[in-house]
């Protein structure tokens, strides 16, 4: 059996679309979207990912600002720009790129976040907001994953869904998440007994884990779903070869560029899952993705632009 790949691309194409639309019709009534990108020093990886994310907003025209503190910023000085942003009418949107420097309070700078502009999800309101399955704005990974399952037509009700991992990011929401569409759901983590065990019993399948090919082909159900968030950048040329050694195309390339990026599932799982992400182009689309989503629907949500055609606020606009 091969696995159906599970085309993270294309359905950011679909999401686009459909948000342009959206974006559309926000802007006959004065309404544009906009997102504040925060970017503390000179990080090449957070760089490219802002980069990126600046890069989808004008995409779909949405508006996007960019501030770069210095690396030696302070706590009191980031808090600042946060209550500033928070006043300022034109932003709906407030990502701060992780990791921030070690003399920054990471968590007192995202609770500063107003909650209704907090689009990457963090904020603990957002996070009790999804716990008691109220709307909010959701983790971007999680959202995700759960978008890649029902535009599949993957069946979540009743399913038993493992979520390997239980950071506050990826794997509590994306549990959350699950269980608010009817699946039962188990949260494995590093300190779990039997892992293959329960793992054999998932229908669905999350992980999320940070371990290279750590899920073995056969501990996953012949004709499960699984969602491999795991991005994994693999340099070692014998650790390569053993994930890779069914894919010698995928060895080509990593000859050619010196590094791989593997999920947390072993690749050898194609033929035995019935479903599966790749690793690129699965998940890692979407997460880029749900945050245009998450600026689109604080947008609609603060700006009251959620209100029903009577007036009355509709149930998303009485959450907050
Ligand atoms: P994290 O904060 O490091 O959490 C890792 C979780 O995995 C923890 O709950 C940990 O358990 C568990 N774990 C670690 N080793 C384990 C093992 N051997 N067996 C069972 N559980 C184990 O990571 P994260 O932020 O959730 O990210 C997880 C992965 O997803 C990473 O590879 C990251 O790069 C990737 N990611 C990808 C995207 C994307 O857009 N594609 C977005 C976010 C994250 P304990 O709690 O017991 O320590």
């Amino acid at each position: 059996m091969t696995a159906r790949i599970l085309d993270g691309t294309k359905i950011r194409d679909e999401i686009f679309a459909e948000l342009k639309d959206e974006i559309a019709g926000l802007a006959t009534r004065g309404v544009r979207p906009g997102l504040a990108a925060v970017l503390v020093g000179e990080n090449p990886a957070s760089q490219l990912y802002v980069k990126s994310k600046i890069a989808a907003c004008s995409q779909l025209g949405l508006a996007s600002w960019q501030h770069t503190p210095q690396a030696t910023v302070t706590t009191e000085w980031m808090l600042q720009l946060v209550r500033d942003l928070n006043n300022d009418d034109n932003v709906d949107g407030i990502l701060i790129q992780l990791p921030l420097p070690p003399q920054v309070d990471s968590k007192r700078v995202l609770e500063a976040v107003s909650p209704a502009k907090d689009v990457d999800g963090f904020h603990p309101v957002n996070m009790g907001m999804l716990v008691s399955n109220r709307p909010g704005l959701v983790a971007c990974t999680p959202a995700g994953c759960m978008e890649i399952l029902r535009r599949n037509g993957i069946a979540i009700e009743g399913a038993n869904a493992v979520v390997l991992g239980r950071s506050d990011i990826v794997g509590k929401p994306m549990a959350l998440l699950l269980l608010h569409a009817n699946a039962t759901v188990t949260v494995c983590h590093s300190k779990s007994r039997d892992l293959p065990e329960t793992i054999r019993r998932a229908d669905i399948l999350v992980a999320a884990i940070g371990r290279a090919g750590f899920v073995q082909a056969d501990w996953i159900k012949p004709g499960a779903a699984v969602i491999d968030v795991g991005t994994n950048k693999v340099t070692e040329a014998a650790e390569a070869k053993r994930l890779l050694r069914n894919f010698p195309g995928r060895i080509e390339k990593f000859v050619a560029k010196g590094n791989v990026l593997v999920g947390d599932v072993h690749p050898d799982a194609l033929s035995t899952a019935g479903a599966l992400t790749p690793v690129p182009g699965g998940v890692g689309p979407m997460t880029i993705t749900m945050l245009m989503s998450n600026t689109v629907k604080a947008a609609k949500l603060r700006r009251g632009a959620g209100l029903g055609s009577e007036g009355k606020p509709q149930p998303a606009a009485t959450a907050r």
